[in-house]
Formats: structure tokens, C-alpha cells, sequence
């Protein structure tokens, strides 16, 4: 406000002044809810979702599409609220971009707006596209992810959701890492970060640690990162996918055993097979990522090299 009085007085005395200040004296990052027009749903999730909104303050269609993700009952803001702090934080091509938020119907309705992903995610995205995509864009995508892993590393964070609906496609060779919406940042002397409330977990793409210990490091973002090479390998096939393999193998009828049975059979050193469709050379990438003891896993950084070599 103190701003853009100043400018007022100013555009008064001067006319030619005001060309030179910067035309946006609103903050960019604060998106009106009555500008934001819903067009349809793109995900859901546990406790969010994330529809397509065209932001459109002049009203007449030529505004920009968005991504806006709320949560699904209005008490749980917490949640959302940490991602909002964490999302806006990460700068890399290969991070979904932070644009702002929209919380002017009130605190527990905060709403976080995203760039628009056309193309879905990796999920929807290979099934549909498996024709036109060969091997060597598969390895395109991991390295991009592996990529912008590291940066995520690089700042202290942890994923704790990396599979593949979480990876967007923003056309056919690139792809960027999405929903922070279990990412917990590490303190600098710490290695791992510990989880204490009870919540629905990826399990089938969590590590023993996590399983085990609740304990979340670096490494157990690999040991996630090899389950999603796993997807992406098997171009995300339903008939395939991790849960689908896990219970295939250790039989559907196990009800509340079935975690003991899944932390059982990783002890007992059981993976998932390779993939038909996916070379030696990949699956030996991927069985790197799943190194019983985190200590003894590949990082992202071995990967990015191993993954440029492949595509040279
Ligand atoms: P949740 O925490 O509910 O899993 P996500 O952030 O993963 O929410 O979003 C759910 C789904 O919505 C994703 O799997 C994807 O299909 C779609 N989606 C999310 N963000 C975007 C985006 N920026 N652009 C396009 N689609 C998106
Ligand atoms: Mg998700």
C-alpha cells in the first residue's frame, strides 16, 4: 500500500513517470478466487486434488491455465500448507514451477496454484503414448528425474512420494517431479528424517528403513526412484505395477499381515523381476536402488552419470 500511494502521487505530478514503474504493483503470486475459473479435474488423491483453472482477471478467455490443488475437507490445511512452504522454495527445470496461492476465502480454504502439466502424469501419460515412445525417451525421463532429485537433495529435502503419478509430463522430452506433498526437509546435522503421525503410506514403493524404522533419508528416495524406473520401464502397465507384483507374488489373502508379509519377503532379499520390456543394463540400475541398507545404495548422482552414458 505504501507503494503504490507513492505511485499515485507520483502518476499525478508526472505522466511520463509512470511508464517507467513497473506495470505490476499487485503481487503476482496472490490469485484471486473469483478469477479462477474451474474446467475440469485432473487427480485426487488422499486428501487433495487438483483440478485445471483458467486464471482469466480481465474475464474475457485470455488469461492463463493453472494447476490448483485443495484440499478435499477444509480442516486438514496443514498439510498443504507445508507443501505450499516447501514447493516455493525449489527453482529446477525439472520441479513442477510454484506460482503462487489463493487464501482470500478464509485460512483453512488456502489453495496452492501450479503451472498446468498438459500431458497428465507419467501414469496416464506412457500407457497412452507407449507407441511412440522408445527405450532411449524412457532413460530420458529417468535422468531428468534423477536430475532434479539431486537439486531436491542438494536443498535438504526428502520426497517420500516419488512414484510415478507424481512425475508430470510437460510434453514428449521433458518431464518434472510433482507433489510435495509428504516431502519433509532434513536438518542440516541430520541425516534422516523420522516419522511420528500415522498416515497412508506408499508402501509398496518405500524402502526397508522406512517400513521398518520410519526413518527417511536421501537413500530411501533412491530406493522410491527405482520403483518408479520400475513404472516407467513397464510403461506403467496396470496388469504390472507394484502393488499388482507384490501381491501376485506373496498372495492377495493376507489382509492386516500384508505389510509383515511385504517387510518379510524385502529382508529375505525378495524384488520385483525385471520387466520384459526392460534391458539387463536398466534392471541392473534399478537393483542398485534396492540395496537392502541405505549406505549401500546407488545415489542420484552415480545415476545421472550412468543414465548419460546410456543415452550418448
Ligand atoms: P495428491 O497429493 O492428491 O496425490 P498430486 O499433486 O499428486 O496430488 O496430484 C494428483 C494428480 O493430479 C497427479 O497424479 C496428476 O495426474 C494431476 N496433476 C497434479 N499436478 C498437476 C499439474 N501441475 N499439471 C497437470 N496435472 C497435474
Ligand atoms: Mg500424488
Amino acid at each position: 500500500p505504501f507503494f503504490r500511494a507513492i505511485v499515485r502521487e507520483l502518476d499525478e505530478k508526472d505522466l511520463h513517470l509512470t511508464e517507467s514503474i513497473p506495470p505490476q504493483e499487485t503481487d503476482p503470486t496472490d490469485f484471486k478466487s473469483r478469477f479462477l475459473k474451474k474446467i475440469r479435474k485432473l487427480g485426487e488423491g488422499n486428501f487433495g486434488m487438483v483440478e485445471l483453472c483458467l486464471y482469466d482477471p480481465k474475464g474475457d478467455q485470455t488469461g492463463e491455465l493453472v494447476a490448483v490443488k485443495s484440499l478435499k475437507t477444509e480442516n486438514e490445511s496443514s498439510n498443504l500448507r507445508r507443501e505450499i512452504s516447501t514447493i516455493r522454495n525449489l527453482y529446477h527445470e525439472n520441479i513442477v514451477k510454484y506460482k503462487g496461492i489463493c487464501n482470500d476465502e478464509g485460512g483453512a480454504n488456502i489453495k496452492l496454484i501450479m503451472e498446468y502439466l498438459p500431458a497428465g502424469s507419467l501414469k496416464e501419460y506412457l500407457p497412452r503414448n507407449k507407441s511412440n515412445i522408445d527405450q532411449k525417451r524412457l532413460l530420458l525421463y529417468a535422468l531428468q528425474i534423477c536430475q532434479g532429485m539431486e537439486y531436491l537433495g542438494s536443498q535438504n529435502y526428502i520426497h517420500r512420494d516419488l512414484a510415478a503419478r507424481n512425475i508430470l509430463v510437460e510434453n514428449e522430452s521433458l518431464v518434472k517431479i510433482g507433489d510435495f506433498g509428504l516431502t519433509k526437509s532434513i536438518k542440516d546435522d541430520k541425516e534422516y528424517y523420522k516419522v511420528t503421525e500415522e498416515q497412508d503410506s506408499p508402501v509398496y514403493w518405500y524402502a526397508p528403513e522406512c517400513l521398518i524404522n520410519r526413518k527417511f533419508y536421501k537413500a530411501s528416495d533412491v530406493w522410491s526412484f527405482g520403483v518408479t524406473l520400475y513404472e516407467i520401464m513397464s510403461y506403467c502397465d496396470r496388469e504390472n505395477s507394484p502393488p499388482q507384483v507384490f501381491l501376485k507374488s506373496i498372495g492377495r489373502s493376507h489382509g492386516q499381515m500384508t505389510m509383515a508379509r511385504l517387510v518379510d519377503a524385502l529382508e529375505k532379499g525378495w524384488r520385483m523381476p525385471r520387466p520384459d520390456s526392460c534391458p539387463e543394463m536398466v534392471y541392473t540400475q534399478i537393483r542398485r536402488c534396492w540395496s537392502h541398507a541405505p549406505e549401500n545404495r546407488v545415489d542420484f548422482n552415480s545415476l545421472i552419470q550412468e543414465f548419460e552414458f546410456f543415452l550418448t
